[in-house]
């Protein structure tokens, strides 16, 4: 096992979870993820695989029945499934983001109904805050929620859906202008949309209209929905109550943003395994080019990138897990880790030669998903913003 990406302190438990993914992940994932993702094609049965082994319900508590793991066991499975193929931990992020607002946010009715069935995956979550218009701007959200009696009428557009499709349930971010108060942040509200799986209109006044063709994370559905005055009954209000959106959903993002950089970690690592096997391989001027100083220097880079990122979102977890604020840490585990692996998987396309640039090689799969990790749960540019400001804050009260 190679020395990289270890991490102290975990029980055996975590470390025998952890084990078994990986063993999934060898055995179920890498070797189908080229043919699936050239193919675009969604990955039945590796998530059926995950449904069995509990994935979907890692985080959800046993009596709901989940496995009731912390948020470190799930980033740390999370990496391991982004070694094998950055797209199906893109499949379980969304629902599991989903899951955790419940969970914090949810009121027990809500909890009952919804957690037994996703921890099995019967039920699938996605989450949606941005709209054609915005996507950093949370507060520009133009969608609407409007009462009349006792449901809500929702109208508006919503853009970048990952499940967008596969899913049955999304958490949808809206304005409720209330009138109670100025500040945009208080007047949005999350819903609970249940819907069919699917493309079409999946439920009354709910349009999934198809998949949006992307340049890679290919496989997962990445969809826009439409709302045209969907009836919403108040019980379908995130925590019962209108005006707390912004903040579930924030807090939501910050653990997603421990998810991102867990799979930043793990396509690095990958991107790494194959830089150096190729590196070992491949001859110029009469040697391996691993012997030439300019290519080992390039690996004992990568390497530290792929260490150094990895024990900043393992630290990040820990902080969540421990019940502390850990937006600093979050932030900035997303945003190192992010950056990381776009410029690890670069340096291995380079050792790669010519041959980089061939679907027959992995390394280019993972050219095309590496951008992704710079704009999911926030751009570098955003997690600066919240980086910044909390030092700030810090700095303030000493
Ligand atoms: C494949 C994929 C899947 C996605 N899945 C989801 C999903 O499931 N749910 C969901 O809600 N969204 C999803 N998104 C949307 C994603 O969260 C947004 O794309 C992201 O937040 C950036 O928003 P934007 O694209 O509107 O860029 P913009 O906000 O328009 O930003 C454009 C550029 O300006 C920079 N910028 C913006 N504001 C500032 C500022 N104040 N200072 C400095 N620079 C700034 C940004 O960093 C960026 O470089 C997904 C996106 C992709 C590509």
């Amino acid at each position: 096992m190679s020395r990289l990406q270890q991490t102290d302190g975990l029980t055996d438990e975590q470390s025998e979870l952890v084990k078994l993914v990986r063993q999934f992940v060898e055995e179920q994932i890498i070797p189908v993820a080229q043919d699936l993702e050239h193919a675009d094609e969604y990955p039945t049965d590796i998530v059926e695989g995950m449904k069995e082994m509990g994935i979907f319900g890692l985080m959800i508590p046993e009596e709901y029945g989940g496995l009731g793991e912390s948020l470190l066991t799930y980033a740390l499975c999370v990496e391991e499934i982004a070694r094998g193929w950055m797209s199906v931990s893109g499949i379980i992020n969304t629902h599991f983001i989903v899951a955790y607002m419940l969970l914090q946010h949810g009121t027990e009715e809500q909890k009952q109904r919804y957690l037994p069935r996703m921890a099995t995956g019967e039920v699938r979550g996605a989450f949606s805050m941005s709209e054609p218009g915005l996507g950093s701007d949370v507060a520009a959200i133009r969608t609407k929620a409007v009462k009349d009696g006792d449901e809500w009428v929702v109208t508006g557009q919503k853009m970048w859906l990952t499940n967008g499709g596969s899913s049955n349930l999304v958490a949808v971010l809206v304005r409720t202008d209330l009138g109670e108060s100025d500040s945009p942040y208080k007047n949005m509200t999350t819903f609970l949309v249940e819907k069919e799986p699917g493309f079409g209109e999946t439920a009354q006044g709910i349009t999934v209209p198809g998949k949006i063709d992307k340049m890679g994370y290919k496989g997962v559905d990445t969809t826009e929905l439409v709302l045209e005055r969907h009836r919403a009954p108040e019980t379908q209000i995130l925590g019962g109550v209108p005006g707390k959106g912004f903040y579930q959903m924030m807090d939501g993002v910050e653990v997603g943003r421990v998810n991102v950089a867990a799979r930043a970690c793990g396509v690095s690592m990958r991107a790494f395994e194959l830089g150096i096997a190729y590196a070992q391989q491949r001859e110029t001027f009469g040697k391996q080019i691993a012997q030439h100083q300019g290519i080992l220097f390039r690996l004992a880079d990568m390497a530290t990138k792929v260490e150094a990122a990895h024990q900043m979102m393992v630290k990040a977890a820990r902080i969540k897990d421990a019940g502390r604020r850990n937006d600093l840490e979050a932030g900035m585990a997303k945003y190192l880790a992010a950056e990381y692996c776009a410029d690890v998987v670069e340096q291995s396309f380079r050792i790669h030669g010519g041959y980089g640039y061939s679907k027959e090689y992995e390394i280019e799969r993972l050219y095309r998903e590496a951008p992704m990790l710079l704009i999911g749960e926030g751009t570098a540019e955003i997690q600066k913003m919240i980086i910044g400001r909390r030092l700030l804050e810090d700095a303030g009260r000493r």
